[in-house]
């Protein structure tokens, strides 16, 4: 019954995405595996442009594998989490090379390759395979806590969630791929995090948590844990030409590879950051206002610094690029600082 309500209501109600496939044709795992590697950690809305940017650039796994990297990394500037575009770019070339262009069906194979867990695994098997795979995303996690009105916090209750799940997958037979998504459909529409939508639910009948109106204190939140803080300087260089000076910053660690403003260490709590040298070629002003930006792990406020270049200079580690393409290619964090300068400039 959870299985045929949730079939129909999805049926009727599920949003046209542009990776989703319609009626008569199955889904294209690549578009699948883009979908799903971009909606790691970022909402559907956010990711629709970039992936209708990615297939039209990179229309077959064929062209993103034959692709520079940098490229890719570039493309994915301002999405944020970007070992996903390195991974993105790796796991290409592995499909291209070890498996003749074709996504493998095989669990086993599919975690071989970089930046496949298990969910991206079990996404791909059942959405463009339709073989039965028990999808568990964060959606999933908060619909299946509800229906059985688990107690413990989500990210300590993981392998709990993943049986009750697997209770509806066992003895399913048919549209594996439908069913995924519905469920995934249902938690992004229906079951949603603070405001439950459970009159509309196809499910209501069979959710524990709705009949005894604990919808909203399911699921538990888990304790808040302070992040760390960090604090430092970011250097917005502008030459005579309208260009500006950046970085390609190193290969491992936070937002590796990407395109970057010049910046000083970032460091913890109360001491003091140093300045970079390039401090001391220019004669930089400070802006009061601070960019603050929080990262997974930690939470950063930055302050700017700007300056106008005398003369064209670069450097092993600093190069110059237009304004247009500074804009395309910075992640979130130094397209704040880049905002607030501009704003103080006009
Ligand atoms: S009835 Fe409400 S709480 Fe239960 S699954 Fe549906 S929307 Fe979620």
């Amino acid at each position: 019954m959870f299985r045929k309500n949730l079939l129909q209501w999805y049926k009727a109600n599920k949003r046209q995405l542009p990776w989703r496939y319609n009626q008569d044709e199955m889904a294209d795992p690549y578009k699948v595996w883009m979908s799903e590697i971009m909606l790691q950690q970022t909402v559907v809305k956010t990711v629709i442009p970039y992936f209708n940017k990615f297939i039209d650039r990179w229309p077959t796994v064929h062209d993103l594998a034959a692709s520079p990297q940098e490229d890719i990394i570039d493309a994915w500037a301002g999405l944020g989490y970007y070992s996903r575009a390195r991974n993105l770019h790796k796991c290409a070339q592995q499909i291209v090379q070890d498996h003749n262009g074709v996504f493998p069906k095989e669990e086993k194979e599919l975690l071989k390759l970089a930046g496949i867990g298990a969910y991206t695994a079990a996404a791909i098997r059942s959405i463009a395979y339709n073989m039965p795979a028990n999808i568990i995303d964060g959606n999933v996690e908060r619909v299946i806590s509800r229906v059985f009105m688990l107690q413990t916090p989500i990210k300590q209750n993981k392998s709990e969630i993943k049986d009750k799940a697997s209770q509806f997958i066992g003895s399913f037979e048919g549209n594996h791929s439908d069913y995924a998504q519905s469920l995934m459909e249902l938690g992004a529409k229906i079951c949603i995090p603070k405001t439950p939508r459970c009159e509309q639910c196809p499910v209501s009948d069979m959710c524990h948590s709705f009949k005894n109106n604990k919808q909203l204190d399911i699921p538990k939140p888990l304790p808040k844990i302070e992040k760390p803080h960090k604090h430092g300087a970011v250097y917005v260089i502008q030459n005579y030409k309208g260009e500006y000076l950046v970085e390609r910053r190193e290969e491992k660690g936070l937002l590796a590879n990407m395109i970057g403003l010049p910046t000083s260490k970032w460091v913890k709590g109360n001491s003091k950051y140093e300045h970079e040298n390039i401090y001391t070629l220019y004669n930089f002003q400070h802006i009061d206002e601070k960019v603050n930006h929080v990262f997974t792990h930690f939470t950063l406020q930055l302050t700017v610094y700007t300056a106008k270049a005398p003369i064209e200079a670069s450097s092993n580690q600093y190069f110059w690029i237009t304004e247009d393409k500074l804009q395309s290619k910075l992640p979130s964090v130094f397209q704040k600082v880049y905002d607030l300068a501009k704003a103080q400039d006009s």
